[in-house]
């Protein structure tokens, strides 16, 4: 199997599978308990908290969650005051951005261009004073677009607004601006484990909790913390440091074989310039995305985002760069990273090529 789904999850890094598994024998201690076993598990929490802030910006806290998904629920529903968000948001936000408008808050969610990028000048007119949060993606999860935070996040504190940012895919291979208050992130987009996020909270800024209860995990997040998970999450985001630049190098070769390969039949959706290049999603006329996918039975990649797939509707964020349902049907996401192989891309390529070529001469 070649794996090209990595805006759905990472392989796990065998540095941080190793570093987790005392956690699953003698290691079982309850960080919040106030002996010696509690006590050493705390620290390697405490540990991994410095080893995931150490990508993030200075004077701020993690606070560890279960995954970015609580991290996004409790910034939005923690926070007061009107929102503005995007178009191309995960479900993630947009979703919770609902369920707070039936509340009785206010919410105004703003078109992207066909680049998938939020025009600051309609960003300026929507952020006025009076509004209490806006939250946007660092790095698309579908289209891989990366969104000029540092602007919005200024635009947002000229009105008085805090800034929230979902940095799931760019967390460790996108810079994310230092005015940002707030952080999400996901341990299992960077080689980490699934069952952990985190919400970063610049210092003061303060939002209700989520969870209410013992408050092991200050401020405001309850439940008891998994250290193996923390841990694997602290080790992940060491290598994202570490091996920032071969990464990088690596990604790059890739995106040029990936492209290069794929020719000009496929047209790639969103702005050529301003992407991560780990993210390929592409269309192709006349192509039924769904039939391709599970036609390749020995590729994993996707027509969009995990959440949606199966729902058999279109994605929103191919509907809000503005293509139509046919266009958004013809499109795959290929990605891919640190364990993916210029092999592994050439001939997955050939397969996605070969087997277009078959579906379209059969619509002949
Ligand atoms: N935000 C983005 C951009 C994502 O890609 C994802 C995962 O798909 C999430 C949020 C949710 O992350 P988690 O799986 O940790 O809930």
């Amino acid at each position: 199997m070649i794996y090209l789904d990595y805006q759905a999850t990472t392989p796990l890094a065998p540095e941080v599978r190793e570093a987790m598994l005392p956690y699953l024998g003698d290691r079982f201690g309850n960080p919040h308990s106030p002996h010696r076993m509690g006590r050493e598990a705390a620290a390697a929490v405490e540990v991994a908290r410095e080893q995931v802030a150490a990508l993030l910006p200075a004077h701020g806290r993690v606070a560890f969650t279960g995954s970015a998904t609580e991290a996004l629920n409790w910034a939005i529903k923690g926070s007061r005051g009107a929102i503005v968000t995007l178009a191309t948001e995960h479900a993630a936000v947009l979703d919770s951005v609902r369920a707070i408008e039936r509340a009785g808050r206010e919410v105004h969610i703003l078109p992207v261009g066909v680049d998938g990028l939020v025009d600051l000048d309609v960003a300026r007119a929507a952020i006025r004073p009076g509004i209490g949060l806006v939250a946007a993606m660092l790095v698309n999860n579908e289209i891989g677009v990366i969104q000029p935070i540092e602007q919005l996040a200024e635009i947002a504190h000229r009105a008085g607004a805090l800034f929230l940012c979902d940095a799931v895919q760019g967390y460790g291979r996108v810079p994310i601006a230092d005015n940002v208050d707030l952080v999400a992130l996901s341990a299992h987009k960077i080689h980490g484990p699934k069952g952990i996020g985190a919400l970063w909270l610049r210092d003061g800024t303060a939002v209700e909790p989520l969870l209410h209860g013992g408050g092991q995990e200050a401020p405001g997040r309850s439940g008891t913390l998994a250290p193996m998970l923390c841990v694997g999450f602290g080790v992940a985001a060491a290598l994202m440091d570490e091996r920032r630049e071969d990464d990088a190098a690596h990604l790059d070769r890739l995106w040029r074989t990936a492209t290069h390969r794929l020719g000009p039949e496929w047209t790639i959706n969103g702005s050529f310039a301003h992407r991560y290049h780990g993210n390929l999603n592409l269309r192709s006329d006349g192509v039924d995305a769904a039939r391709l996918i599970s036609g390749l039975r020995e590729l994993a990649f996707s027509a969009g985002s995990a959440c949606a797939s199966g729902s058999g509707r279109p994605s929103h964020v191919l509907k809000a760069i503005g293509l139509s349902d046919a266009e958004a049907r013809s499109s795959i996401r290929i990605g891919f990273g640190r364990y993916t192989s210029e092999e592994d891309i050439e001939r997955a390529t050939t397969m996605i090529f070969e087997a277009t070529e078959k579906q379209l001469m059969w619509a002949v």
